[in-house]
């Protein structure tokens, strides 16, 4: 592993270490080792700018500083160190990206308080005394001190886990004294994968042919990209969890990384039931204690198996296996603030810096993977039947522009009768519409002003569950106010357009005896909440579940027989790129929720373009033609995957700097048959978070060296008050 490593291992002599810092610096800086053995690769701390930073040993720079301006290195982590490989990764993803080095560093030292190591967790035992006055006991605390013989001391949380009982019979025991803390080091407990091979599924034979031809691609064990093609419900995450149990058995780490990991909480337990124990998750909200813990185990190799979102691509991991990225085509990939990368690229990258196979999983690859496998470059396997007797739904185009469809109402006759027939027949609806909140848009019906947000060009949402106006770009908001703000008028502000909030009240009037769930970002935040809901759709406490796209994917909803789009066009407005490709990704998901097991679903989708060859292909299932398509509009146009982008944000507090900065670039633009450079134009969000901006759009050929053309651009440019210029490689969208 690491054949690849550009980076030699030398290191110079009388006591010179090249440090890069985890700050965004663009090269390292020289210390003096202070007496310790340092080697490429060693955590340490360094002063740097009057402040003690964090700072990995590379190889030594050309630096003619003397030695005697030099500072100390003040600390070194310990005997666990960052790979050369994963060095040669910072530095290939920070060039790719156009990130300051230490930027990337940054995200892999990404926890707090390293050279913290006095971490103590409490746990609870049984005390010494026996006989105690006062003491009674009742069945629930009964239940917790047979825990604590049986499994021996444990956290407050394994506790009321195992035993179902609340804090309050934990703390009362620690009252009379029957139990007590103790403090122990916080060490990270291994996951125990012992079920590798006992709890397979028996695979059919396409599932099969998948494995047995990803099986040899792990086995040789050198980087290569494999791409699983496969209709929703026929097996993917069967498939690679085959192939990571082969990893595993060879004793390599396995890195499987999600769009979302708050929505991954049904994968977990599904990963759980396979391997007998559960995959490291890495996230955010992790508290801080936890996150050392789980960092340090990662970088000790004690961590086998781990799902992340994007973030989790940063983490060191000294043995790396395989990398998974499922659902490969997710905008969620893509970070899209601060230091912007893909994380599916990255991935690829990553791979090939340790010379490691990556599978990437999808039931709509997008454009770019595709062309990838159709020259060669990836692997496809393809999985073209779902599992079992379940077959695809069909799926049936509602004209919303004709007459009998406009009934006043968001659901079209048709749609309302479907939705009863599936209540009558005790199955489940899902109703489908990408806005959160109960209007997209608050309007005074006197004198027509809309409410806008303050920071942002973008109309305030309303959501009246909380009675507020919120912006979704900053997260501002207000009480819905009872007077017009521009003409004073009383009560005169009303909805304009659905939300799922107002859906679920039509949908009340409609059918008021069913039950009804609304799931978006707002309802389903966190795990639990996520978990709570699944389990009341299970249970069928919910017959009509209202969705925005965190209800869309990867669930598996066996009575789901019916599936409404409310807004199939609502994706296709707004002049992105990627509008149709991503409207179709994300339909063809909805679609995939219908009829997963026995029963048969069907799929309404409620258009105003029922002619669109996209609609066309979605009703038909027939992804090739919509392809197509796709491929030659943009093979004519040379965007992506046939040509490259990459944007570049001019943002300043002050309109008119940011105008005048965005035509400097522009009239300073180089020129070459190459490339195409268009704008200055304003962003589709022309104003955001306070800031103006305006954005400049690089269409290049495959083989030029963009990053080069744009560093030399840039290099020269002075920027001075509070304007910002960054880059984004390969853009996703334009806002
Ligand atoms: P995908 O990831 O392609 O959407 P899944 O792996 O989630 O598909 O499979 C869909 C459903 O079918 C899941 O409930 C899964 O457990 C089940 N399934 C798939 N393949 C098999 C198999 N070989 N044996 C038993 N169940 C299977
Ligand atoms: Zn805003």
């Amino acid at each position: 592993m690491g054949k690849q490593a550009i980076i030699s291992d030398r290191i110079t002599a009388e006591g010179r270490v090249s440090v890069l810092i985890a700050r965004p610096v663009t090269k390292p800086y020289d210390y003096l080792s202070n007496g310790m053995d340092l080697k490429i690769g060693d955590i340490v701390q360094v002063p740097f700018v009057n402040k003690m930073c964090l700072g990995v040993v590379v190889p030594s720079s050309e630096s003619d500083v003397a030695n005697q301006k030099l500072k100390l290195v003040s600390d070194k982590y310990g005997e666990h160190r960052i790979s050369v490989a994963m060095l040669d990764f910072i530095s290939r993803a920070a060039s790719y990206n156009m990130i300051p080095l230490g930027a990337v560093l940054k995200m892999v030292l990404n926890v707090p308080e390293i050279f913290n190591f006095s971490d103590k967790i409490e746990l609870l035992g049984q005390s010494g005394t026996s006989c105690l006055k006062n003491f009674k006991i009742t069945p629930q605390r009964k239940l917790v001190l047979d825990a604590i013989v049986k499994n021996g001391p444990q956290t407050s949380a394994q506790i009321r886990n195992n035993t179902g009982v609340g804090s309050g019979v934990i703390s009362g025991l620690l009252t009379c004294g029957v139990i007590q803390k103790q403090f122990v080091e916080d060490n990270f407990t291994p996951q125990s994968l012992e079920a590798l091979d006992k709890n397979s599924v028996e695979l059919n034979n396409e599932q099969t042919t998948a494995v047995e031809c990803l099986r040899n691609v792990v086995r040789q064990n050198e980087f290569s990209v494999s791409l699983i093609d496969g209709v929703t419900g026929s097996g993917k995450t069967e498939v690679y969890f085959e192939v990571i149990a082969e990893v595993l058995k060879k004793g390599f780490q396995v890195l499987i990384l999600v769009p979302e990991i708050a929505l991954a909480r049904p994968f977990i337990e599904r990963f759980s039931r396979r391997f007998g124990a559960a995959p490291v998750e890495w996230h955010s909200e992790l508290p801080a204690k936890k996150r050392r813990r789980i960092w340090r185990a990662i970088l000790e190799g004690n961590v086998n198996v781990l799902v992340g979102a994007r973030s989790a691509l940063f983490l060191p991991f000294p043995n790396l296996g395989l990398l998974v990225v499922d659902e490969e085509h997710e905008p969620a990939f893509k970070q899209m603030e601060g230091s912007r990368y893909h994380a599916r690229d990255m991935s690829i990258l990553r791979a090939k810096c340790s010379d490691i196979p990556i599978i990437l999983a999808s039931a709509t690859p997008s454009l770019e993977t595709l062309h990838n496998s159709e020259t060669g470059r990836f692997r496809k396997v393809s999985l073209s039947q779902r599992y079992g007797d379940a077959t695809l739904p069909k799926v049936e185009l509602i004209d919303i522009r004709s007459s009998e469809n406009r009934n006043g109402s968001w659901i079209s006759p048709m749609l309302q009768k479907a939705i009863q027939a599936t209540l009558e027949r005790d199955e489940q609806v899902l109703l489908f519409l990408n806005r959160r909140g109960y209007a997209p848009l608050n309007i005074c019906k006197v004198c027509g002003y809309r409410n806008e947000c303050p920071s942002c060009s973008a109309w305030l949402v309303e959501h009246r569950s909380k009675s507020r106006l919120q912006c979704h770009h900053c997260g501002y908001n207000v009480k819905v106010p009872t007077h017009c703000p521009e003409c004073g008028a009383e009560e005169s502000l009303v909805a304009a357009g659905p939300g799922v909030e107002r859906i679920e009240e039509e949908v009340s009037q409609l059918f008021p005896n069913a039950r009804t769930g609304i799931a978006s970002s707002d309802t389903l935040s966190n795990g639990p909440a996520l978990t709570n809901f699944l389990q009341l759709v299970k249970q069928r406490e919910i017959e009509i579940i209202i969705g925005t796209q965190v209800i869309a994917k990867g669930h598996h909803f066996p009575l789901i027989t019916c599936v409404g789009v409310l807004d199939a066009d609502l994706g296709l407005a707004g002049g992105d790129l990627r509008a149709a490709e991503k409207t179709y990704q994300m339909l063809h998901q909805v679609a995939g929720r219908a009829g997963r097991e026995e029963r048969a679903g069907k799929v309404w989708l409620q258009t105003r373009q029922p002619d669109n060859p996209l609609m066309q292909a979605l009703s038909n299932w027939d992804r090739e033609s919509f392809l197509k398509l796709e491929k030659q509009a943009r093979s004519e146009a040379n965007l992506p995957p046939f040509g490259r982008l990459v944007s570049l944000i001019v943002s300043s507090k002050n309109e008119t700097e940011a105008d005048q900065i965005a035509r400097l670039l522009a009239a300073s633009a180089p020129s070459t048959p190459r490339a195409q450079i268009l704008g200055p134009a304003p962003s589709a969000l022309a104003f955001l978070r306070g800031r103006h901006r305006r954005r400049l759009l690089i269409k290049a050929d495959k083989k030029l060296n963009v990053q080069k053309m744009i560093s030399d651009w840039l290099g020269g440019l002075k920027i001075r008050g509070s304007a910002k210029v960054e880059i984004d490689i390969d853009p996703q969208s334009f806002t």
